[in-house]
């Protein structure tokens, strides 16, 4: 089959790889109807987090069951399935502490990542899919692949990140970084209630779709965008600050911005070790933090009823749909903010 393959910094391939197998009795074999490049795909692309020559890239996918293992019970073939990026057992500790991106059984695993055991990824033809009972998801015939695939993996982040902040009825909320994650973060944080939102990018396509979904837009390249929050608050700032970039200067910045007693929700990756950060400022604001990878196997079935009656619209995102094996144009313009690019879906 043809699969993605990681050759490099800036350097994905389509390359011809054996076809996946049942190799556990658990697992399943996926045929991939639709799959897209993330933005934590990016930090492999750009050499940031580090992945093996030749690993086969992706984690957001979703498609027909083509084949099951003997002890797989709850899906069967010609079943349409969305499965999490992260990849977990269901049964150990952490997965019944509903904390399954921390499964002991797989190491943390994602898929198409480093962490754990090695699982490819699915930017591909197929996929196997370990724990397919747990890991497998059914999606409704009247649910298409666009508004459905976000389940597995942004929507569900961004989600998450908004819940995670704390929302209230009449909070501003500021969020940083108008990408997949930050703009399906928005549209979430309007499911809370707050008066104001607002939108913090330079890419001023993304700000446009940003304004759209009921943000005021704050674009970095017109000024310290703390001081223009300030500015629109009266001085005081938002009471929830949403992170959804992954770098060191807007994790900073979200503390700086937040008002005194507020919430930042930080839900980019940060693959260094540590980055540095405004302790002193988050100590006497006396701030609430929360961050952290998402448990997307939890929001899959409860966001699932938003998605079908459209108070999230995730497809709103979209704007490539490629073939499989124009996925090294899909990564080009999606890391360099080409051709108007925000959410690259490819096609097997
Ligand atoms: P993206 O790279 O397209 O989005 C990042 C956006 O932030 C870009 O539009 C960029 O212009 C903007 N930006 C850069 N610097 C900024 C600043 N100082 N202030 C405001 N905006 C700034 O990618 P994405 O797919 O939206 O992913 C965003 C982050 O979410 C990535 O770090 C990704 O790894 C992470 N992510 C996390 C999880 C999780 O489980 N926590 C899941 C999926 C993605
Ligand atoms: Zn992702």
């Amino acid at each position: 089959m043809k699969a993605i393959a990681f050759r490099g910094v800036g350097d994905v391939r389509v390359e011809s790889i054996p076809d996946p197998r049942i190799v556990e009795p658990t697992d399943a074999v996926v045929r991939i109807t639709t799959s897209a490049v993330c933005g934590s795909d990016l930090h492999q692309y750009h050499g940031r987090a580090v992945v093996e020559p030749g690993a086969i890239m992706g984690h957001e996918f979703m498609g027909i069951v083509e084949d099951v293992g003997r002890d797989v019970r709850a899906i069967s073939r010609g079943d349409r399935v969305v499965a999490p990026f992260s990849i977990s057992c269901g049964r150990c500790e952490w997965c019944l502490r509903r904390l399954p991106t921390q499964c002991s059984t797989t190491g943390r695993a994602v898929f198409g990542g480093r962490f754990g055991k090695q699982f490819p990824g699915g930017q591909a033809e197929r996929i196997r899919v370990p724990f397919a009972d747990h890991m497998c998801e059914r999606i409704p015939a009247d649910l298409g692949d666009e508004r459905a695939l976000f389940l597995g993996d942004i929507l569900s982040t961004g989600y998450a990140c908004a819940e995670n902040g704390g929302i209230r009825p009449g909070d501003t909320v500021a969020v940083f970084g108008c990408g997949p994650v930050g703009l399906l973060a928005l549209q979430s944080a309007h499911l809370f209630g707050p008066a104001r939102v607002f939108a913090v990018d330079r890419v001023d396509y993304r700000l446009k779709l940003a304004e759209e979904l009921g943000a005021t837009p704050v674009d970095l390249d017109r000024g310290d965008p703390i001081e223009q929050l300030r500015a629109a608050t009266a001085g005081r700032g938002p009471d929830v600050v949403l992170e959804a970039v992954g770098h060191e200067i807007p994790f900073a910045q979200a503390i700086q911005a937040v008002r005194a007693g507020g919430t930042v929700s930080s839900v980019g990756v940060y693959v260094e070790a540590s980055i540095g950060f405004p302790a002193r400022e988050a100590f006497f604001k006396d701030l609430t933090l929360k961050m952290g990878i998402c448990n997307a196997r939890n929001y899959i079935v409860p966001l699932m009823p938003l998605v079908r009656v459209g108070k999230l619209q995730p497809a709103r995102i979209i704007t490539h749909t490629l073939p499989l094996a124009d996925a090294p144009r899909g990564y080009a313009i999606f890391d360099r903010k080409e051709d108007r690019a925000i959410k690259v879906l490819l096609k097997p």
